[in-house]
């Protein structure tokens, strides 16, 4: 399902911290090419020893990484394995996380965002024809291949990252901190990933695009974050119409009503028109 890569022409630069239940670092990769050597950054996430029961999951995540192939989504180049070592070789993206990138507090235009909630749309959708659920879809896992301009006109370019473990290996704990990114119905039936709570997934992660990369409920305690799904809570509307819509349409509690990814693309395409009356109208509508 993946290509192995030997441990040997891995080379560690740099240790970059954790990840949930990884450490990660950036390196690079040698290859040989007819002859000649090829030298590639990777980033590298090695499965913490304390979490190793989670390897089949984690290269699970891996193997649905290499088996399909878009524009915005991050390649994966293959796993290593050495001694009680389970190492995922990623394509090292320069701009790093997209919640980090939009709490650094740069000021970041509404079509800058509106660009990156279509680019991940675009995902969506191929995930939808292709009938796969990506299962951890959030702001954190988008990472800036390309910054754009993000006060001015020019476009970010974006890639979804790898699910990590998959949500019916983790604990009660770690899925009621994954509120509100984490489907409702995933609650009753961790396993139970399905297209319909990617696009739960995705309606928070837009509301997370638009305000500055925070996490919504942050500081919130375990019994308050299920509370607010027992309640049936939504997130703070925004004042842009159209996107409060959208975002409402997605974080629907009954799966069933949440919308295609067709009509999800033509909402956002729609929207150009009104962004610009937002963008220069209302300023501080803009992060
Ligand atoms: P999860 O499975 O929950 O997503 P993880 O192990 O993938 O967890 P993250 O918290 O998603 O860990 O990622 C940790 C940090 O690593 C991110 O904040 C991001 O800045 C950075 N990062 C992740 N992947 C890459 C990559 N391919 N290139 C550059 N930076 C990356
Ligand atoms: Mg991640």
């Amino acid at each position: 399902q993946f290509h192995k890569i030997k441990y040997e022409d891995l080379t560690w630069v740099e240790s970059l911290g954790q990840g949930s239940f990884t450490r990660i670092f950036k390196g690079y990769k040698t290859d040989i090419h007819d002859g000649e050597k090829h030298v590639t950054n990777v980033f590298l996430k090695e499965l913490d020893a304390v979490h190793k029961d989670y390897w089949e999951s984690f290269f699970e995540a891996a193997s649905l990484m290499s088996q399909i192939s878009h524009k915005h989504l991050l390649l994966v180049y293959g796993v290593s394995v050495y001694g009680a070592k389970n190492i995922m070789v990623q394509e090292f993206v320069e701009y790093g996380a997209l919640d980090l990138f939009l709490k650094r507090g740069r000021s970041v235009s509404v079509s800058w965002k509106l660009d990156v909630a279509k680019q991940l749309a675009s995902v969506l959708n191929f995930l939808e024809e292709k009938n796969i659920v990506h299962g951890n879809i959030c702001a954190k896992n988008l990472l800036l291949a390309r910054e754009g301009d993000p006060a001015q006109g020019s476009p970010p370019f974006i890639k979804l990252s790898d699910p990590g473990i998959r949500v019916g290996m983790l604990s009660r704990e770690v899925i009621l901190d994954r509120i509100p990114w984490v489907a409702p119905e995933l609650l009753m039936d961790p396993n139970n990933l399905t297209l319909e709570s990617d696009k739960w997934s995705f309606g928070a992660s837009v509301w997370e695009i638009f305000n500055g990369g925070n996490n919504p409920l942050l500081g919130w305690d375990l019994n308050l974050k299920h509370q607010f799904y027992e309640n049936f809570q939504q997130l703070p509307p925004s004042q842009w119409t159209e996107l409060a819509d959208l975002i409402a349409q997605c974080m629907d509690y009954q799966a069933a009503f949440r919308p295609s990814c067709r009509s999800i693309i033509r909402q956002l395409n729609s929207m150009i028109t009104s962004d610009y009356v937002i963008l220069h109208a209302a300023e501080p509508v803009t992060q």
